[in-house]
């Protein structure tokens, strides 16, 4: 069954929409997180980061930036956070890779992310060490 994202991009379920391309689309989240809260899709029905080719992966970017440049010149924000979850354990709800844009206001108190603690830098050296192998 199609997602309900692409139901969105088929027309089949109604969106109020900002912007689209050829692999992108946005529109308004139905339940905003603050004034002006965004969605940038890809088109193609791909579950997250990790399953994107490098030109939907681009396509996404150039559009949050340009949707979200659009949203700061009418609302003004004084910063936006751009979210992504990736798995149930990361917030994601729907699973079709979209990008948050949420603008945010001094004291708005609208997303809490983490609680930042001092991490343990022997194991922080570890860990690099296990992902710079990966990578390399
Ligand atoms: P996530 O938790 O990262 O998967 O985010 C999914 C987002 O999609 C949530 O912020 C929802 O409010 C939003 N959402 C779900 N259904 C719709 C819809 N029909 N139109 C607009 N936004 C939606």
């Amino acid at each position: 069954m199609a997602s309900i994202f692409t139901r969105i991009v088929t027309g089949d379920i109604p969106a109020i929409k900002l912007y689209e391309d050829d692999m992108t689309l946005a529109f308004m989240d139905i339940n905003p997180a603050s004034r002006g809260h965004a969605l940038v899709i890809s088109k193609a029905e791909l579950p997250g980061l990790l399953d994107l080719p490098p030109e939907v992966l681009t396509a996404v970017a150039l559009a949050t930036q340009k949707v979200a440049r659009a949203l700061v010149t009418v609302l003004q924000p004084d910063g936006v956070n751009i979210v992504q979850n990736n798995g149930a354990a990361a917030g994601q709800t729907v699973f079709h890779y979209h990008v948050h844009i949420i603008p945010r206001w001094d004291g708005d108190g609208a997303l809490g992310l983490w609680t930042p603690r001092p991490g343990d830098p022997a194991a922080l050296r570890e860990l690099a060490e296990q992902v710079k192998a990966q990578l390399s």
